[in-house]
């Protein structure tokens, strides 16, 4: 990496004595499922937890998941079918004992939902419902409220931590960096400092700290995400000296509504899988052509194919056809609503959609228990990259993931802390720059724009390089100012993250997954391996992918 990017260790100058001091046993810095649930998890074996969510609760990722959770509740399916399913989607970079663990696991996570009060559709026989979704070979995702999953699912978690006596919630409460006993590399993590707008600055000292602060769609123009998933957690662990691998995977979800002017909210997948057919300009439905499974193909395949369609026909989207469809209105109230605010009537109209970025596959890197290469400091969820997803994520099974390793990662957060002794000074000095005033929002727009262009879904060496270039230009003054709020924060995080992202996709000369490189068009195995970065360490290190060996599809 460019020295702009591993110069700055914290965000900001402070000195730590002078500022609030926080104890506790596990901070968690973020309340989705994977946060929430290694909270549970943590206090249930007795420790004193905070967590942290920079937005309220309605505003990650997981509360706004439509499609459902995967999972094999029901004898006809079966673990290995759901193992191979991932195997077959994650393009040979999965690895295989990650998988089979949250496979094996999420049942009984899923039942340990229900017992808390989480309310799954059901059949008029009371036995649970199950949708399917692209790339499962079986009904096997369950969801709630119709396409409202991730809210009940963030409804119940929220409602268990509140009943743990341990656990503390901190909402509006941004982490900056995590503190670390020295800046050199490996150094343990102490907790992290913070910012809220009613409090200020504060350290918050912990015997471990679980980074699950979600993805980073946002570094895209064109994104799924809400608005907070800016890969704050990610570029702070990256400033700690921890390793962050794969980055070049980021998931495009292929339907998402494109009106000029609308968010950019996605129609789930399991429209599709529920029957809904692919046009494009012509009315003509493609991906019959492309792919055996036509539009239940994995979810890179139907993103590059739309992007094809759009390129040879001109235009900005394809079409979304669910006239034919039973009962759209009460299988997806959430959709119709949204469509409706928009005079779109799905029984009637052909619905425009897109791809957009969707889930951050790369991350920082964990071993089966959550570790990281830093003492005191865990990961999960989709800020970790665990290798579960592999080059591609089979879709729901990102909140399996959460209440899987959420449970696990928790658990071994909370057992293996270090005493907390007294607070270790920690003085972070930064020189003021000389370069001029930003504008702030333009740099964002910027870099979004470019990861839409140049780090988008089919990409070529040329454009991966300017993009490099490009960030490490507008790093060398963006990245030397001292910002004090987070609008400041949280764009020189995305410049750090897109920087990652761009770097890993030109050093990844092959296409495998949702990677798409036009310059390198087949998958190669001199590349199957994880590419892992970390700050100082110049190149990626390359980690073998354990499992299988095959490249599949
Ligand atoms: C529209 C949409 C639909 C989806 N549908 C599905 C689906 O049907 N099935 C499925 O399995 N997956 C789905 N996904 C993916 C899935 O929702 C996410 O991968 C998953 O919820 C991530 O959970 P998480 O706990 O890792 O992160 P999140 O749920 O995103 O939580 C992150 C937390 O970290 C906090 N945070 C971030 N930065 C900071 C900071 N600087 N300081 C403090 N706190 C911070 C946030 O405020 C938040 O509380 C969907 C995603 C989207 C966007």
């Amino acid at each position: 990496m460019e020295r702009v990017f591993n110069d700055r260790r914290y965000l900001i100058p402070f000195r730590s004595t002078l500022l609030p001091q926080i104890f506790t046993d596990v901070l968690v810095v973020g309340g989705g499922v994977a946060g929430l649930r290694a909270a549970i998890a943590a206090a249930s074996v007795g420790a004193e937890v905070i967590v942290l969510s920079k937005t309220d609760l309605s505003q990650t990722n997981t509360a706004w998941a439509q499609g459902g959770i995967a999972a094999v509740m029901g004898e006809a399916d079966s673990i290995d079918a759901h193992a191979e399913d991932t195997l077959t989607a994650g393009a040979g970079l999965c690895d295989e004992p990650m998988v089979r663990q949250v496979v094996q696991d999420g049942p009984a996570r899923l039942r340990e939902c229900l017992d808390w009060g989480m309310e799954l559709d059901r059949q008029s026989d009371g036995s649970l419902d199950a949708g399917q979704e692209g790339g499962h070979s079986f009904r096997r995702v369950f969801h709630a409220g119709g396409d409202a999953t991730g809210t009940e699912l963030q409804r119940c978690l929220v409602a268990k931590s509140d009943s743990l006596p341990g656990i503390r919630l901190f909402e509006q409460c941004f982490l900056l960096d995590f503190i670390t006993a020295s800046d050199e590399p490996c150094s343990r993590v102490l907790g992290a400092i913070t910012y809220h707008p009613r409090f200020g600055l504060q350290m918050i000292w912990a015997r471990s700290t679980v980074l699950a602060s979600g993805g980073a769609g946002v570094v895209y123009r064109e994104t799924t995400n809400p608005h907070a998933a800016t890969g704050d957690g990610l570029a702070a662990a990256y400033r700690a000296g921890v390793e962050v691998a794969d980055m070049a995977f980021m998931q495009f979800h292929p339907t998402v509504l494109y009106l000029p002017g609308a968010a950019r909210s996605l129609i789930s997948e399991a429209v599709r899988g529920d029957g809904a057919h692919l046009l494009d300009a012509g009315g003509h439905r493609f991906m019959t052509e492309v792919h055996a499974l036509a539009e239940l193909a994995p979810r890179d395949i139907v993103s590059q194919a739309i992007v094809r369609q759009i390129a040879s026909q001109g235009g900005q989207h394809v079409l979304l056809d669910c006239r034919h469809m039973k009962a759209f209105a009460a299988r997806f109230p959430g959709i119709s609503a949204l469509l409706k605010t928009f005079d779109l009537d799905p029984a009637r109209d052909l619905i425009p959609v897109h791809p957009a970025a969707h889930y951050t596959i790369g991350g920082v890197r964990v071993d089966a228990q959550g570790h990281t290469n830093l003492a005191g400091l865990f990961a999960v969820g989709e800020v970790a990259c665990s290798g579960v997803h592999g080059g591609n994520r089979l879709a729901s099974n990102s909140l399996l993931e959460g209440l899987v390793l959420g449970e696990i990662t928790g658990t071994e957060a909370a057992r293996n802390g270090d005493a907390l002794g007294t607070p270790t000074k920690i003085v972070s000095d930064i020189p003021k720059s000389d370069h001029g005033e930003l504008d702030l929002s333009d740099v964002r727009s910027s870099l979004r724009s470019a990861m839409w262009r140049n780090v988008g879904i089919e990409r070529t060496g040329s454009k991966l390089r300017d993009a490099v270039e490009m960030f490490d230009f507008w790093g060398r003054y963006t990245l030397d100012k001292i910002f004090d709020e987070p609008a400041g924060w949280e764009t020189q995080n995305m410049l750090l993250v897109g920087a990652l992202i761009a770097r890993s996709a030109l050093w990844r000369e092959e296409s495998r997954g949702c990677h798409s490189r036009v310059d390198f068009p087949e998958a190669s195995q001199a590349y199957r391996v994880h590419d892992g970065w970390a700050r100082g360490v110049g190149g990626p290190t390359v980690t073998p992918v354990v499992g299988r060996v095959e490249v599949v599809e």
